[in-house]
């Protein structure tokens, strides 16, 4: 049976952990390194696995069929195996993971909530002693819009459901999800975010989402709407969401994700009183289910040569 490589830029530790990972996982499979094969087993090299790698390095696998992602996230490695280059001979396939799923909804709810019982506000009061209570909403008089009805963005919407708050969804194509109103087209998004107390993005980035969410954008949104990003950064227009939180449209923004990471020390964003700056922390990698997922990806190719469910390298995600 030919290697199977494994190409990162991950830390030596983090990779090692890795590979021991999958290869218990996978005893009858060869699992290296690519700097450990040799040229041979390069050409004839037919699955990879990959974590952040250098791109490039692909091309030295002309019989690729299928390249496994440990992130859920691609959309890095899609443009630079896609962005002005013939589209890539083989299928690449993101991690899908119900665990994950589970995180990001959690963290989708935790800082909803937070938004919700106006702890923005209530930070900012203490700085200067100030006792002032803000009238409390009931969570169905709150409603959420969620940007992306994919994997993370349909569990998040049916917690915030059955947490009881209004949830509204946003996607390429039409769904029917229960106790969710869902939209799709540039109108329906128009419609959902005039109606959207607190914005929630969980859209893939492609050349359809950079900076989506934008002057236009902002500006339907009711007074007073916030905004929440666990996407990625180049959704967002920072400069217009500045102005917006500067002029008092937009109550507050909290971004997990930003274009250049880790984040500048120098960036404002840091310092800005309405935004909550977190490290990319809202839906990590699980190791042990990750590696649970991707064996059994392996594993099922090898018994029906079914490649599991891969990018549209057209729609770019
Ligand atoms: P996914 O399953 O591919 O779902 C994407 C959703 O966005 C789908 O509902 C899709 O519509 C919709 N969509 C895509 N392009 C669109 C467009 N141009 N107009 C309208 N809707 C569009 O993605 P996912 O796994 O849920 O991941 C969502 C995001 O989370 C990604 O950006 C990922 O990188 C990010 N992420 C962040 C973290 C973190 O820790 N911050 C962790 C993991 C993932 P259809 O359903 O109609 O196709």
């Amino acid at each position: 049976m030919a290697v199977i490589t494994f190409v990162s830029q991950l830390a030596h530790q983090e990779q090692d952990a890795w590979l021991a990972l999958l290869s218990t996982k996978l005893p009858n499979e060869a699992i290296k390194l690519d700097k450990d094969l040799s040229v041979e087993q390069k050409l004839q090299c037919e699955i990879a696995i990959v974590a952040n790698p250098d791109a490039d390095i692909l091309s030295q696998y002309p019989k690729l069929i299928w390249v496994q992602s440990l992130w859920a996230g691609v959309d890095a490695l899609v443009s630079q195996l896609s962005d002005n280059k013939p589209t890539p001979s083989f299928k690449l396939v993101r991690l899908i993971d119900p665990i994950l799923a589970q995180t990001m909804s959690e963290a989708v709810l935790t800082w909803v909530l937070y938004l919700h019982r106006d702890m923005p506000k209530y930070l900012q009061q203490q700085k200067s002693a100030q006792w002032l209570q803000h009238r409390y909403l009931l969570p169905q008089e709150r409603t959420l819009g969620i940007l992306g009805l994919g994997e993370l963005g349909k569990l998040s919407a049916l917690r915030l459901y059955e947490n009881g708050f209004n949830v509204l969804g946003w996607s390429q194509s039409d769904k029917l999800i229960n106790g969710i109103t869902c939209y799709s087209g540039d109108e329906g998004l128009v419609t959902m975010v005039r109606q959207t107390d607190i914005l929630i993005c969980l859209l893939p980035l492609t050349s359809a989402t950079y900076q989506l969410i934008n002057e236009d954008l902002l500006t339907n949104l009711p007074q007073g709407a916030s905004i929440i990003n666990f996407a990625r950064g180049g959704i967002v227009a920072n400069h217009d969401l500045i102005n917006h939180l500067a002029n008092g449209n937009l109550e507050h923004a909290i971004l997990d994700v930003f274009e250049q990471e880790p984040l500048d020390k120098s960036d404002d964003l840091w310092s800005n009183e309405k935004i909550t700056v977190l490290p990319h922390i809202s839906a990590p990698t699980h190791f042990e289910s990750a590696g649970e997922i991707v064996t059994n990806n392996i594993k099922q190719y090898r018994s029906n040569d079914q490649i599991p469910f891969y990018i549209d390298w057209n729609k770019g995600y």
